[in-house]
């Protein structure tokens, strides 16, 4: 059963100085050809899957989500041709989430009516911070100031879920200058109801990012290690106080509110995906499209990578998602489903993690303490 879709649209205003996703700027004119090769590709793909799994009627659509990229840039109706094309193949679910990535300043009140026209029930804007010195350091486009008028634009819509995203272990960023992005992020869901979701990442930087120019690796403008820590320590403790349940690593919701579209990601659910670089899962192969845009737009069922994921792989995928959820693994369903015993097979590990206040064992289920977020890596790793 497939039910969940992931649209990559890869157009934006400006390319990030830390940004290594498929996203170009300066590239718009080509936003009309894009959107053929993207149905196209629904198209070939879906009309594929339903010789080989028989009718495909049966299933229903609950979470579509347009990635990016900016997907707020482009015309509405652009996404509205995708969704139609879309569930022409697989109905969606009365309740199907339907999730937009944006910037800020590409938020508008006309932009904002049309995407509740078609459905879109969830927006998530791309803040990162609510600072323009660090804005400026990582090289965003936009302004605080944007930021603000965007987001307010967003949450007055009355669209159901309104999502922001901050980064931290940002170049020139303190504990303090965080405190004030999140103090604005608290101000924000305490204006508006529907300001329901916060994500925070820290700072990732590929080695060729141009970044590095400015700030290169190990500069003192990028918080040292234990900073970075005291900063994942305040957003748990501000947005955990503010009522906002820390459901994943770097997620944060109000109850119920949680991405529906990530949750599948991370119980390794099927999902569908077209667009330039996008990655799918389906009938245990990991394949992602080509990651030039050119190419892609010559050759939209070629494949870039392509990976079996063989049970021992699924087994490892399966403790590093479960883990990074802070409900943890529920050991008993993880065995039936994977016939593994975790808690036997890494018992030392287990105990170390325990005594080091780490890990915890209760009521049958394995999870990171509040103390282990931030060294997830190296914990997650020990098991593999
Ligand atoms: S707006 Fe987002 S996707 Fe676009 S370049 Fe910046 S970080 Fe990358």
């Amino acid at each position: 059963m497939v039910s969940h879709a992931y649209i990559h649209i890869p157009f934006c205003s400006h390319k990030c100085d830390f940004c290594d996703f498929a996203a170009f700027a300066g590239v718009d004119h080509l936003t009309d050809e894009y959107e053929q090769v993207v149905l196209k590709e629904i198209d070939d793909r879906l009309k594929a899957l339903r010789e080989k799994r028989g009718e495909l009627g049966q299933e229903r659509m609950r979470s579509v989500f347009f990635g990016g990229g900016t997907p707020g840039l482009v015309e509405p109706k652009v996404l509205g041709s995708m969704l139609e094309k879309l569930h022409g193949y697989i109905k969606p679910a009365a309740d199907c989430e339907i999730t937009i990535e944006t910037t800020p300043h590409a938020i508008t009140r006309e932009k904002l009516e049309q995407w509740k026209n078609l459905g879109i029930n969830r927006i998530s804007v791309g803040v990162e911070s609510f600072l323009d010195d660090e804005l400026r350091a990582m090289g965003r486009d936009h302004y605080r100031q944007e930021a603000f008028h965007g987001l307010e634009l967003a949450c007055q819509s009355g669209v159901e879920v309104v999502g922001l995203d901050l980064m931290y272990g940002l170049p020139t960023q303190s504990v303090d200058s965080f405190a004030k992005s999140l103090a604005c992020a608290v101000e924000f869901a305490a204006r508006f109801k529907n300001l329901q979701h916060i994500s925070a990442y820290g700072l990732h930087l590929a080695d060729n990012s141009p970044l590095y120019s400015r700030f290169p690796r190990g500069a003192e403008a990028y918080p040292a290690d234990n900073i970075y820590v005291q900063m994942f320590e305040l957003l748990v403790e501000t947005l955990e106080r503010a009522g906002f349940e820390h459901y994943e690593v770097s997620n944060f919701a109000r109850p119920g509110r949680e991405s529906r579209h990530n949750l599948a990601y991370w119980k390794n659910a099927e999902y569908l995906a077209f667009g330039v670089s996008a990655h799918r899962y389906l009938d245990g192969v990991r394949s992602s499209n080509w990651r030039s845009l050119k190419r892609y737009m010559r050759d939209w069922l070629g494949d870039e990578t392509v990976d079996v994921i063989d049970s021992d792989t699924r087994l490892r995928e399966a403790i590093m998602l479960g883990l990074r959820l802070r409900r943890g693994i529920d050991l008993e369903a993880f065995e039936k489903e994977h016939g593994f015993d975790l808690s036997s097979k890494f018992k030392n590990e287990i105990e170390k993690f325990a005594a080091a206040g780490l890990m915890e064992l209760r009521e049958g289920r394995l999870f990171l303490t509040r103390k282990g977020v931030p060294v997830s890596n190296s914990v997650i790793s020990a098991f593999f």
